[in-house]
């Protein structure tokens, strides 16, 4: 564990540092649904402020096909930074090019500038090194320093993560620091039994999560999306609900691997099914075994966990000395399939040991049904990097500042 502080750096006083945050909030028409990851974002942006640098601060949004998109602008964002900080937050329409650089020159000690959503060029997501470097030596040109905060990028082997760490000194911010910090407890010595908790949608991003978890936990409690395939893997119709057809197989593999090793592979028993993906959808509570013999028949949807399994998944939350949950339980946006999700969030207030919940989906949602951050051990930016960080992998983000 040598990570480059913040330290490392030295005197940056008059210094320009590229700060790489992440900054990808929810926003729905322009407005931000939860103002989380700017939040996270600020004690290393003032920091950098009070040593009288000038700082560069460079995020995505969404996912932009490599091409400027009003819709992914940093524009808004850039207005929220400024209310919080409660300092004038300049924005530049683009990440690299005249208008950046001249911004950037114009910078005094100690002020600040956002620039464009960085996903607006293609270069910043490729696979190919050289396209990736030549990119980030453009960034690196803007900057003296490059300080990596964006927690829930650094599994991510893109140009303004890893490719700039390589170019000018660099260290990681005070957020990846605190939530290393965290994370780490997971991984050495968490106290048990340790439960892990997934849903979510990104079903087949989370589901080869599983077989790397399964030798470090001790129960494995599955909701959201990614239920779906398992119960179709027990043989279970899911009528129209998220299923990975050609990850069945997989995941057959998986809950015999969890029955070897006696680490519980908790399923749900009872389903929420709805009649269409809306918030105002007809729904009914229905057991596993009878998913389509609902009056929607094969077209009914499963939208949450019903509320059998999530009396039975808070009962063993609240028993359990760790826990980590990443994913909602159902679509929590609506309000009538919120329930599992506020089930689970609730029993992770009476963990008696750590507790922790990542992912921006999963953080908004625990927000917006009503829960205050300290009721949770650690609200982790990172949903994607937390688990590869618990999975035990190298994380490219990561490794190109030390750790
Ligand atoms: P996180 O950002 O916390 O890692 P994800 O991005 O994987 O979580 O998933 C969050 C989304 O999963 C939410 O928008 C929620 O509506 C959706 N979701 C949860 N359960 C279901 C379900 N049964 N069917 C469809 N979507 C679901
Ligand atoms: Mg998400």
């Amino acid at each position: 564990m040598a990570l480059r502080t913040l330290t490392s750096l030295g005197d940056l006083t008059g210094a320009r540092v590229i700060v790489r945050c992440d900054l990808n909030v929810p926003l729905k028409d322009g407005v931000i649904l939860d103002d989380g990851r700017i939040r996270a974002s600020v004690p290393t942006l003032r920091h950098l402020l009070a040593a009288n640098a000038r700082v560069i601060v460079v995020s995505h949004l969404g996912r932009p096909d490599g091409a400027p998109d009003p819709a992914f602008s940093l524009a808004p964002v850039a207005t929220r930074l400024g209310e919080i900080l409660g300092e004038p937050v300049g924005f530049v329409g683009e990440t690299v090019g005249e208008s950046a650089s001249a911004a950037v020159s114009g910078l005094g000690n100690g002020q600040l500038l956002v620039l464009e959503n960085v996903r607006f060029n293609v270069a910043e997501t490729s696979k190919d090194d050289a396209t990736r470097h030549a990119f980030a030596s453009q960034l690196a040109e803007l900057a003296d320093a490059f300080v990596s905060d964006g927690f829930g990028v650094v599994h991510r082997k893109q140009a303004s993560v890893f490719d700039l760490a390589t170019i000018v000194p660099s260290a990681a911010g005070l957020l990846i620091a605190a939530e290393l910090e965290v994370l780490y407890k997971l991984t050495e010595a968490p106290e048990r039994p340790y439960t892990v908790v997934l849903g979510g949608s990104k079903v087949s991003d989370k589901l080869g999560v599983i077989n790397h978890l399964l030798p470090r936990v001790d129960r494995i409690l599955i909701g959201g999306g990614m239920v779906f395939t398992f119960l179709a893997a027990l043989g279970h119709r899911v009528g129209a609900s998220l299923l990975e057809q050609e990850q069945v197989e997989t995941v057959r593999g998986y809950i015999e691997g969890a029955a070897s090793r006696g680490v519980e592979l908790v399923l749900p028993t009872d389903i929420v099914m709805a009649a269409s993906f809306a918030a105002n959808a007809d729904h009914t509570v229905t057991s596993i075994d009878a998913m389509e013999q609902t009056p929607f028949g094969a077209s009914g949807l499963g939208l949450d966990i019903g509320p059998e399994s999530a009396a039975m998944f808070a009962s063993i939350i609240e028993s359990s000395a760790t826990v980590f949950w990443n994913g909602p339980a159902g679509v929590f946006e609506f309000p009538a399939f919120s329930h599992g999700t506020r089930a689970i969030a609730e029993a992770l207030t009476k963990v008696r040991g750590l507790s922790v919940v990542g992912g921006g989906d999963s953080a908004a949602a625990v927000r917006s049904l009503g829960f205050r951050d300290e009721q949770f051990g650690h609200i982790s930016t990172g949903g994607g990097a937390s688990l590869e960080f618990l999975e035990g992998k190298t994380l490219p983000g990561l490794e190109v500042l030390g750790w």
